[in-house]
């Protein structure tokens, strides 16, 4: 498994697990399982989760599909906004760490930035982490202006990565914030990697990927898994689907093709306001 270092120096694999609306229908659930089960097996061990997906029911499945090998994996949660302060975030960690079945979170993140102030929020993580209940913490949807307020606050250089919408389809984040976090030496994790599945539809990549020799889905992971220090997390409840996108580890796309990519989905040519999903 293809590996990115952590600030730490911990490394983790560059290929995880998403979560959203896993758990959502009770047909789907025992694939659901079987599916995260099949990523420890193969190499997948980060699993990416959030105490929003539905209302917890993400997590509860995730303790089901990962009993007997918690320290396979390199679990993380995020905590809302609204209960990221001194004193909820502490009781949302505590109720993550039970749904998982688990006594501690690898990295837990700070979902997107709501009314909380950071330095609060930053100040709950460190005591979360002195007592052992999180491992790492990071954030997620903070833009260049947020980080830079972050990395100036106590405890701010300490965040383990962002976590961003980046994909194909979403190359905003290359203007300024991708090359800060680069300076820095801050990881990002690439969330909805194909855009949701929205990319596998996409005419111009299909027909490179056909002409290429792969899926679209290899071929949108692929493009990401090009960058060192770029960790993508795409959800799939399905063991087949889960097969064909790990298949994008084994394609090192040629400087030509990531040429044509370029072509196809052009890089940003001014700053954007950061894109959420
Ligand atoms: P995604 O991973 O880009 O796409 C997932 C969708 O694509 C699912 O509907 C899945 O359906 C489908 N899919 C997966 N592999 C496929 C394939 N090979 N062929 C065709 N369809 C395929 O989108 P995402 O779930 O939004 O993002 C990934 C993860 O990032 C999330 O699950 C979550 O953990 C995280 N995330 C974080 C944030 C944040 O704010 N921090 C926001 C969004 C997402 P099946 O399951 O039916 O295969």
């Amino acid at each position: 498994m293809k590996t990115v270092t952590l600030p730490s120096g911990e490394r983790v694999p560059a290929f995880g697990l998403g979560t959203w609306n896993v758990g959502d229908d009770a047909a789907a659930r025992a694939e659901e399982i079987a599916t995260l089960r099949l990523g420890l097996d193969l190499g997948a061990t980060l699993i990416d989760t959030a105490e929003m997906y539905g209302d917890g029911r993400a997590e509860e499945l995730i303790a089901e599909a990962i009993a007997g090998r918690r320290d396979e994996v390199f679990l993380v949660s995020k905590v809302y906004p609204h209960n990221a302060s001194s004193k909820g975030a502490l009781a949302a960690c505590e109720r993550s760490l039970e749904r998982l079945n688990t006594d501690r979170i690898d990295l837990y993140l700070l979902h997107w930035r709501g009314n909380v102030p950071l330095a609060e929020t930053l100040q709950a993580f460190m005591r979360l982490k002195e007592a052992g209940k999180i491992r790492h913490y990071g954030v997620s949807n903070l833009d260049l202006k947020d980080m830079q307020e972050l990395w100036r606050l106590p405890g701010g250089e300490g965040v383990a990565t962002n976590q961003l919408l980046y994909n194909l389809a979403r190359r905003g984040i290359e203007w300024n914030l991708l090359p800060w976090l680069r300076q820095q030496r801050v990881p990002v994790m690439a969330y909805s990697p194909i855009e949701q599945g929205r990319l596998v539809g996409n005419r111009k990549l299909a027909e490179f990927a056909k002409r290429h020799g792969m899926t679209p889905a290899q071929a949108a992971l692929a493009w990401l898994l090009a960058q060192d220090d770029v960790i993508v997390i795409p959800k799939t409840g399905r063991r087949a689907r889960l097969k064909e996108n790990l298949g994008a580890l084994d394609l090192a796309l040629t400087v030509a093709q990531l040429a044509e990519l370029d072509q196809l989905f052009a890089p940003p040519a001014a700053a954007h306001a950061l894109e959420m999903l």
